[in-house]
């Protein structure tokens, strides 16, 4: 029977083994989340505002407890799982308050002719598949738009963070909500794909990699269920000649070292005008030194382990193809003694498409530099990718950064900023970066049945 494991990545030392459900419970989770929609569906929306309120209260009364778990479980160093915490919170506050606007019936303007009104109804029991790199944030977006409309929560988390996988449930839990409403479900591959192919389940949400989202959009597609993907990304961060090297370069940094390199929106590859080579590549180094490896536990820590050793070991690989077919190190490319998932920062230059690096998705903290002769360049390199998540553009000249953003094949563009998320903000890709759209309205939209209601 596979098993859901704890191993804290700073000393791989297993923590704790919880068993996956058999068939029977899984059966019986997805009865309980049908039962609870048919009656959560008409529960007043002033307690399902409340209910996210309160969510959102258990979040900031909870923050130090579950960033110390974050730590423990994915290495993520406190401070920024502190910082994932607050967004949490805010985003299940969002949909308390705000959310009721999104509900509204929009009459459509038909001249004369009766009447049209569209109606935002739940459709369902609904599965959520999440991993692990945010593993509070990626459930949180996929959970509060669907509380508020009145779907239920079936939630298969990653199964390297069952122990976060069950605070998730309690803190839900103890918030108020009825029983079936939200389930953390250890369910096993096999078993996701019957709880989407089961009749009283509408749809279903997966965040993690391509190979995830072709397995589990297969089976939405054969049985013809609402999907949701947010897939991998390998987003472009450009700098343009005339950009502030320094600030480009300190927001650079942080794009691509917070949580250790491992979100799919980092700024993975990073493409600098010829002018400004010399002086970004100084500066980028220097602040790449900055992102020192440590404990995540700490405060002062900034670059903590990687999730897993096997994580660490797929990145290793891609790095040493890229060193061994003539990629250039600036920085790290080293595997430290000692025990741990631990990763370096690393900056790489001179990747070329013969390498993995250049195509495939580096999932940790290795900063890839590229080297182009003008904008013209910059964005058909960044549009060289199966992905199309974010990218950031950094330039004096604000119009002419967003001519160059408007080129670029991707769900989300900063200028002058890297893409952030917020609980107001449409977040997506194109390409093999996914399907649909989280947060604000459009994420409210996705498992909404948009009822028309028609009068003559
Ligand atoms: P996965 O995509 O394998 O895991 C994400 C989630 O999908 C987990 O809950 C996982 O469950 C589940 N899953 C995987 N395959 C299936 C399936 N066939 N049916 C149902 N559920 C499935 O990510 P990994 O953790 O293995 O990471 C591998 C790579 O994925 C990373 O290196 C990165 O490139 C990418 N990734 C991207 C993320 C993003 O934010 N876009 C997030 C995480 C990973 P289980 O853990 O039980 O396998």
């Amino acid at each position: 029977m596979s098993k859901y494991v704890s191993v804290d990545p700073a000393t791989g030392a297993v923590v704790k083994e919880f068993d996956s459900m058999t068939d029977s419970e899984v059966d019986a989770a997805v009865e309980a989340a049908h039962s609870a929609y048919l009656s959560w569906r008409h529960a007043d929306l002033g307690a399902r505002t409340a209910l996210l309120q309160r969510i959102a209260d258990q979040y900031r009364e909870h923050s130090d407890d579950l960033a110390a778990l974050m730590a423990a479980e994915m290495g993520k160093p406190v401070t920024q799982a502190r910082g994932e915490i607050a967004l949490v919170a805010s985003i299940f506050e969002y949909y308390a308050t705000t959310g009721p606007d999104f509900l509204v019936e929009e009459q459509l303007d038909i001249a004369g002719q009766g009447s049209a009104t569209v109606v935002t109804e739940p459709i369902g029991a609904l599965v959520g598949i999440m991993p692990w790199n945010y593993p509070h944030y990626q459930v949180a977006r996929f959970v509060a738009p669907n509380l508020l409309l009145g779907n239920t929560i079936l939630l298969k988390h990653a199964s390297n963070c069952p122990q976060q996988a069950l605070r998730i449930a309690d803190l839900i839990s103890a918030a108020g909500a009825p029983v079936g409403v939200y389930q953390n479900v250890f369910a096993t591959n096999d078993q996701v794909a019957q709880m989407i192919a089961h009749p009283a389940v509408q749809g279903v949400s997966l965040t993690g990699s391509e190979r995830a989202g072709q397995a589990v959009g297969s089976v939405a597609g054969a049985h013809m269920k609402k999907c949701v993907l947010e897939l991998g990304g390998s987003d472009p961060f450009i700098v343009l000649a005339d950009a502030d090297v320094p600030s480009a370069a300190r927001e650079a940094a942080t794009g691509r070292f917070a949580n250790a390199g491992q979100a799919c929106t980092s700024s993975k590859r990073i493409l600098i005008e010829d002018e400004v080579w010399d002086e970004f590549l100084e500066e980028f180094v220097a602040q790449a030194r900055q992102w020192t490896l440590g404990d995540p536990s700490s405060a002062d820590t900034r670059l903590g382990p990687m999730a897993s050793v096997a994580g660490r070991a797929d990145l290793e690989e891609q790095v040493q193809d890229a060193v061994g077919k003539g990629a250039e190190v600036h920085l790290g490319g080293t595997v430290p003694d000692g025990p741990g998932a631990y990763y370096p920062a690393t900056v790489l230059s001179g990747v070329e498409p013969t390498m993995r690096a250049y195509r495939e998705e580096l999932f940790g903290p290795v900063a890839v530099l590229y080297r182009v002769a003008s904008a013209e360049q910059a964005i058909a390199v960044a549009n060289d990718s199966p992905f199309g998540l974010g990218a950031a553009v950094f330039g004096g000249d604000e119009a002419r950064a967003r001519e160059v953003a408007d080129r670029l094949e991707v769900g989300m563009v900063g200028i002058n900023t890297t893409v952030k998320s917020a609980p107001d903000l449409p977040f997506g890709g194109v390409k093999a970066s996914g399907v649909g759209r989280e947060l604000g309205r459009f994420g409210l939209d996705e498992f909404a049945n948009k009822k028309l209601v028609r009068k003559l």
